[in-house]
């Protein structure tokens, strides 16, 4: 956790390629931490025999949950599968659900995997360069389909907050699998 004071100006260097930062520490998320998250619990049962993988780990620089804050960094997906299924983030709806949010690509390639509670939902390919508008009141995850780590970066409103259980539950609606070697957006069999 890093004590920026966010009454001031500050600067935050995050590597182009890497995401990472020399002046900042990162959260990170091994798969234990995530186990219900991917589809096929064997395959995560077997992989944790041998080995915990980091899935991806991000940064929260420690701002304050005020409104007027801007929370930002970058979140670093690294490249990999559970089964067939890709290396993702957990996903969340911000507690304020009237909240979007900004995702700028700085390397790597993958998908935003979004819906709404009403069960709408979107996937949008993420590129180097491009930005992705995530819209209020939808729940969110980077998926890495590509080879390389997915590194992007991100801010909203810091009093959003984040609320992780409501689609822990039974997951997203849709689910990123590899097959034949490329992306394949289908169905969640847990819904
Ligand atoms: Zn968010």
């Amino acid at each position: 956790m890093n004590n920026f004071n966010w009454d001031k100006s500050f600067l935050v260097d995050f590597d182009l390629e890497s995401g990472l930062s020399k002046t900042a520490t990162t959260t990170k998320r091994y798969l234990s931490n995530m186990k219900k998250v991917f589809a096929d619990q064997k395959e995560v049962e077997k992989i944790l025999a041998s080995e915990d993988p980091v899935i991806y780990e991000f940064y929260e620089l420690g701002c304050p949950e005020k409104p007027g804050d801007l929370l930002f960094g970058t979140t670093i997906i690294y490249p990999g599968k559970v089964g067939s299924e890709y290396y993702m983030t957990k996903g969340h709806f911000h507690t304020i659900l009237e909240t979007a949010e900004v995702y700028y690509t700085l390397s790597g390639e993958g998908y935003m995997v979004m819906e709404n509670p009403e069960g709408e939902t979107s996937e949008e390919p993420l590129s180097k360069g491009a930005a992705l508008y995530v819209p209020k009141r939808h729940a969110h995850r980077t998926v890495n389909t590509g080879t390389e780590p997915l590194v992007l970066f991100f801010s909203f409103a810091a009093d959003a907050g984040h609320d992780y259980g409501s689609i822990e539950l039974r997951g997203f609606h849709k689910i990123v699998l590899e097959k034949d070697g490329k992306p394949f957006i289908t169905n969640n069999p847990n819904w």
